[in-house]
């Protein structure tokens, strides 16, 4: 399968190819199509498999398809939570990677550095936020971030997540959401404790294993 058969568009094929991906690993194979479909899903996949670009690939597709909609201005419409600031600055990257040819925008924000810059980045506006969730609702506390028009939220690396006790801030966040939204829930491992999280916010998830 390449790339192309997964339906992504050319600006973000254009960005894939200069990353220098020949074709989609096989968690892109199963889960791109099932994103693009506006699925909630559980993913069992680790670190190392490609899952960032499974889950980044085509929530800019649908965000670059939806552009010429109605102008919601600059809001966040996709949201991943990351246990940590490594993987949410990772995650920013490959983001921007894919996006470039795209004039989607992209912002991480993470505890344990200066507040005010991250505030003033916001303000600006912003499409898609990665964010580790301690920092998040401290923002949003602040009224800096509106959660308002999420339209995709991704839990990534939910294990750790739940390990790390972050179980009630991402509950928390996930209700600050819309209720009309897409749930994306990663994992390397899935726990009962993942299994309950997902059973209690997932509308009918399909599940993916790798
Ligand atoms: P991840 O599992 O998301 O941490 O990705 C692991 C690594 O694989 C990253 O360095 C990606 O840039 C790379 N990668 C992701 N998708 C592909 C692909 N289809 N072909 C080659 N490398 C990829």
């Amino acid at each position: 399968m390449s790339f192309k058969d997964l339906k992504l568009n050319r600006p973000i094929l254009r960005a894939i190819a200069e990353a220098g991906y020949d074709n989609p690993t096989l968690v892109q194979e199963k889960t791109i199509p099932k994103v693009l479909e506006g699925k909630d899903i559980i993913v069992s996949a680790q670190t190392g498999t490609g899952k960032t670009a499974a889950f980044a690939l085509p929530i800019l597709q649908g965000l670059f398809d939806r552009q010429d909609a109605p102008k919601k201005g600059k809001t966040i419409k996709a949201l991943i939570v990351s246990p940590t600031r490594e993987l949410a600055q990772q995650i920013g990257d490959n983001f921007k990677s894919y996006s470039s040819y795209t004039n989607l925008t992209t912002t991480v924000i993470y505890g344990g550095t200066s507040i005010e810059p991250q505030k003033d980045i916001l303000k600006k506006g912003v499409d898609i936020l990665i964010a580790t969730p301690g920092r998040l609702l401290d923002l949003h506390k602040q009224d800096i971030i509106n959660l308002d028009y999420v339209e995709t939220l991704v839990l990534d690396e939910a294990d750790l997540m739940l390990e790390m006790g972050f179980i009630d801030d991402v509950k928390k966040i996930e209700r600050l959401c819309t209720r009309d939204k897409q749930i994306l829930l990663f994992s390397a491992t899935i726990p009962y404790k993942v299994e309950q999280l997902a059973s209690s916010i997932l509308n009918a998830p399909e599940r993916i294993e790798v």
